[in-house]
């Protein structure tokens, strides 16, 4: 059930699949109900660790093969507008800020989006996540206030409820589980095994849901709260 209606959504992560666990049911609710979306995918994962058992990629293809991954999984989702910034995994962490806040201005500039959707400061886990997350957050900062879009965060780090609390967005995303579902098999050289547990849980009979294709939690980025006092 989505709370908020949008003109304009921006999502930023730095891999693909990123969209596909967290977000993808709220973002093809979204689409389904018209809202534009833009998918700035800042790396192709090429340092992605799964190359396969036998191998389906080389380490020179494997950029390839996530980024032909990436386009079905925003074509399940709906989104229309997906854009590969062409950084490198693993190594976002090590761009240079002030680069890295820019890329997000502008295109919060080009696309003037109601609702920015990334990581959590601080609660993103992986370096590339955090990197992200502190250069969404302060694009958005340097806009005025009664101005900035709405900014939601994704947080999954082990002490996320002890810092953060209760998420205060929660979608029921049942509705649009098979397009959730199409987004995570599209990964399938990284997802592959939890889409197996799924289908051997679903065709054992299993009728309770799981998380993953249940619901999807966000936070509103806490201003008053902010991760750094400026930048
Ligand atoms: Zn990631």
């Amino acid at each position: 059930m989505l709370q908020q209606k949008e003109e304009q959504i921006l999502v930023v992560f730095p891999h693909p699949d990123d969209e596909a666990f967290g977000v993808s049911g709220t973002l093809a609710q979204y689409a389904n109900a018209g809202v534009p979306i833009t998918y700035a995918c800042l790396t192709l994962g090429e340092m992605g660790r799964n190359l396969g058992t036998p191998a389906f990629a080389t380490r020179e293809s494997l950029p390839l093969v996530r980024k032909e991954e990436l386009i079905k999984s925003a074509e399940a989702i709906g989104i229309k507008d997906l854009r590969m910034m062409g950084l490198r995994d693993k190594t976002v962490e090590f761009e240079d800020d002030e680069k890295m806040v820019q890329m997000i201005t502008d295109l919060i500039d080009e696309l003037h989006p109601t609702l920015i959707i990334t990581f959590y400061p601080n609660y993103a886990v992986h370096p590339d996540h955090e990197a992200t997350a502190r250069a969404v957050v302060r694009a958005v900062r340097r806009i005025e206030e009664a101005k900035r879009p709405r900014l939601y965060g994704v947080a999954f780090a082990n002490d996320t409820l002890e810092g953060l609390g209760e998420p205060d967005i929660t979608n029921d995303i049942r509705d649009v589980k098979e397009q959730k579902m199409a987004s995570m098999k599209a990964h399938s050289s990284q997802t592959g095994w939890i889409i197996q547990e799924e289908e051997k849980r679903q065709a054992e009979g299993d009728t309770a849901e799981s998380n993953w294709f249940t619901d999807e939690a966000f936070y509103s980025y806490r201003w008053d709260k902010d991760f750094e006092n400026k930048f």
